[in-house]
């Protein structure tokens, strides 16, 4: 082997679902922890104007700083805006506001759906240990435009997070419609990992009801951990950490630790295949 034999390329994984509050950044944020936690090596890739990711990973936001905006306009490279979340293992591609201007900027410009493959790609090249990830997370913000679009050019699978909720499925067929476009025409390898039900309220009959639904309809496609509503998932962002640092032994920290466990099964399994 050469001395500069290169990392294996990273799993992207993009988290998204075009309805908002569904649970797509707590999702990034504390499945990407638990991943570290047990020595991935991970990066976050907030790609919500919101920004709600880089804040919730303790992430300052700056006025003027680079961030996902500019690697998606190729003012940065991704290795120029990437900051230590102060987590082992967990690194930050921050968003800024700027993102909500890019929708427009991206239309007329070369490659557009694939800016941020062709960032991470590049990333991969420079083969760089400090920089070498074996998971990709990307947040995606609440809607089917050109940020997500570029996510899934990006990604080798989409891990749709679904609130327990009456309108759950409401929404999911669009979605999935918009992965099928674009493995028909932008991206073959991207495939689904899985549906993961959130908020999911053991003394509502409701949630009990729509996780029946969604699994006769879904099928093995969603994971058997179900992450619960629990008020320490929600205080956590307000303190800029994880709920797996805030409250390490809550029940929605244990949720997303038996999540991580159960993707990287999955992933062992595709990659057997
Ligand atoms: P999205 O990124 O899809 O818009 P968020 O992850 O930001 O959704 O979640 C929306 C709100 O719900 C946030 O305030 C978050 O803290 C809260 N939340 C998410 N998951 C849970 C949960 N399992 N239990 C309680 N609150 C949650
Ligand atoms: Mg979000």
């Amino acid at each position: 082997l050469p001395a500069s034999a290169s990392a294996p390329a990273p799993r992207i994984l993009t988290v998204a679902n075009q309805k908002g509050g569904v649970g797509k950044t707590t999702t990034a944020i504390n499945l990407g922890t638990a991943l570290a936690a047990v020595g991935e090596r991970v990066l976050i890739v907030d790609l919500d104007p919101q920004g709600n990711a880089s804040t919730g990973l303790g992430v300052h936001r700056r006025p003027g700083q680079k961030s996902t905006y500019h690697v998606l306009m190729g003012e940065a490279s991704l290795r120029n805006v990437i900051v230590d979340s102060g987590i082992p293992r967990l690194h930050c591609a921050p968003s800024t506001m700027d993102l909500l201007g890019a929708e427009l900027e991206l239309a007329d410009i070369d490659r557009k759906t694939y800016r941020l493959a062709d960032a991470i790609a590049q990333l991969c090249r420079e083969n760089d240990p400090e920089r070498s990830y074996s998971y990709v997370l990307v947040d995606c913000p609440p809607s089917l435009n050109l940020l997500t679009i570029n996510s899934l050019s990006a990604a080798d699978a989409i891990l749709v997070p679904l609130q327990c909720e009456f309108f759950a499925l409401e929404g999911l067929s669009q979605l999935i419609k918009t992965v099928e476009r674009v493995k028909t025409n932008l991206n073959p390898r991207l495939t689904i990992q899985g549906v993961v039900l959130t908020m999911f309220d053991r003394r509502n009959n409701l949630s009990e009801q729509v996780a029946e639904d969604v699994r006769s309809v879904l099928g093995d496609k969603v994971y058997q951990t179900v992450i619960p509503r629990n008020v320490r998932i929600s205080e956590a962002p307000s303190h800029g950490k994880p709920v797996l640092l805030y409250d390490n032994g809550c029940v929605g920290s244990q949720a997303y630790i038996r999540l991580a466990s159960e993707i990287i099964r999955r992933e062992r399994e595709l990659r057997a295949a």
